[in-house]
């Protein structure tokens, strides 16, 4: 039996998006959703049959598969199998969810922490349950989709300030009512563009608005600071940020995410926020694997510097080949590239060279800016970069970006 096509809004918006999927793939310039078939040490892949060196990875300290948090991962599931009885607030906690959490809180050094099962449901859930209307909410311009979600998501005023611009969001505090409660938010270390919020002046402006503070720590978890505790210790700043918030699935290799801050706050959030309260907790070995990767963190701080060099080394080359790499700090190092075609181009001739990059286009980024995204780990060589490098530098040659 068939059905018979409806031609409706729903029809358009699938034709829309797979009219773009297909002209990709009809160009050979479709390389999402490949899969991995096996892992060849910490930066090498065999994808379609063929090794190649991993530049588009989050694991920034190489940590999947450390066999410290495999064998936690594994002694959580002989312990508890491999699910749990429900959400955390009924029947789902295990004591492990509890370890995991005092564990999050004294790396952050914050007095507690709460965890969901992904970072994105933690920013929408935290977003929208501390928020609602008549509130304001000041999110810089290249903040996270799960931010610019939790934002629309809590009906407060959504603000959004010119990237990294903090006159424009002084400026935009200022316009807002005085009484009105206020919360700042932004990432630490921006996903697309790889550099980093200027928190001196993020922590004074929302001191002086009354505005609640919120820093996404995706990506500087594990990156940013002598021992990777991230933004504030960058800065040598102390328990500065309010709301603190990171994932379980970048550095860490697990998955879900976390808000660290005062007691009332996360005990506030473990009876009001819906991602808590109406979601399965997090799988015992992910909770443990998550739990054991802190330690090693800290355990191994050869890798913070091996990061470090090799972020040095990949910024410096890109840039010395002719690259623009934009205002990057950090591991994320766009490679623009111009249009969505020549980044698309690129990704095809680099990944032929058995170098796994990923293109990130528009509207995902400005239209013109269309990029690579690579990224560097601790898990690299410093010959396996700079080969990397040469192969990208190649391409962008062939196909006029440098
Ligand atoms: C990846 C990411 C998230 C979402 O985290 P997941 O654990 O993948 O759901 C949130 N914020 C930022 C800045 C991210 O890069």
């Amino acid at each position: 039996m068939s059905f018979s096509r409806i031609e409706d809004n729903v029809t358009k918006r699938i034709d829309a998006i797979l009219e773009r999927v297909r002209m990709a793939q009809d160009a050979d310039l479709y390389y999402y959703n490949q899969p991995i078939t096996e892992l060849r040490g910490g930066a090498r892949v065999l994808v379609r049959g063929r090794e190649m060196g991993m530049f588009a990875s989050y694991s920034y300290l190489g940590l999947i598969g450390h066999p410290k948090i495999n064998a936690a991962a594994k002694a959580a599931i002989d312990k508890y199998g491999t699910g749990t009885h429900g959400v955390r607030s009924l029947a789902g906690t295990l004591e492990l969810h509890q370890q995991l959490e005092d564990t999050i809180s004294s790396f952050k050094n914050a007095e507690a922490a709460i965890t969901y099962t992904s970072g994105y449901a933690t920013n929408l859930t935290v977003v929208s349950t501390m928020l609602g209307r008549h509130d304001y909410v000041f999110s810089d311009k290249l903040n996270h989709a799960s931010i610019v979600d939790g934002c629309m998501m809590s009906g407060a005023r959504f603000v959004r300030f010119k990237h990294n611009d903090l006159d424009d969001l002084q400026r935009r505090l200022e316009e807002a009512p005085a009484s009105a409660t206020k919360m700042v938010i932004a990432d630490s270390v921006f996903s697309m563009d790889g550099d980093i919020i200027d928190l001196p002046r993020i922590v004074e402006l929302s001191r002086k608005h009354n505005a609640w503070l919120m820093i996404d720590e995706a990506h500087s978890i594990g990156v940013l600071g002598a021992t990777g505790r991230g933004i504030e210790e960058h800065y040598g700043m102390d328990d500065v940020i309010d709301i603190k918030m990171g994932t379980l699935s970048k550095t860490i290799p697990s998955v879900g995410g976390y808000v660290a801050g005062k007691k009332d706050m996360i005990n506030f959030l473990r009876h009001a926020s819906r991602a808590y309260i109406f979601s399965a907790a997090l799988p015992p070995a992910q909770a443990a694997a998550a739990n054991a990767s802190f330690q090693i963190i800290l355990e191994e701080p050869e890798r913070m510097e091996r990061l470090r060099a090799n972020s040095t080394q990949f910024i410096e080359g890109i840039k010395s080949r002719g690259f623009d790499t934009l205002f990057t700090e950090t591991a994320i190092v766009p490679v623009v590239c111009g249009t969505d075609e020549l980044a698309y181009a690129m990704t095809r001739e680099v990944q032929n060279k058995d170098v796994f990059v990923l293109p990130v286009v528009s509207p995902a980024v400005p239209e013109g800016l269309s990029r690579l995204r690579a990224t560097v780990t601790a898990a690299h060589e410093p010959d396996e970069i700079e080969h990397a490098m040469d192969v990208i530098a190649e391409a962008g040659k062939k196909l006029g970006v440098i």
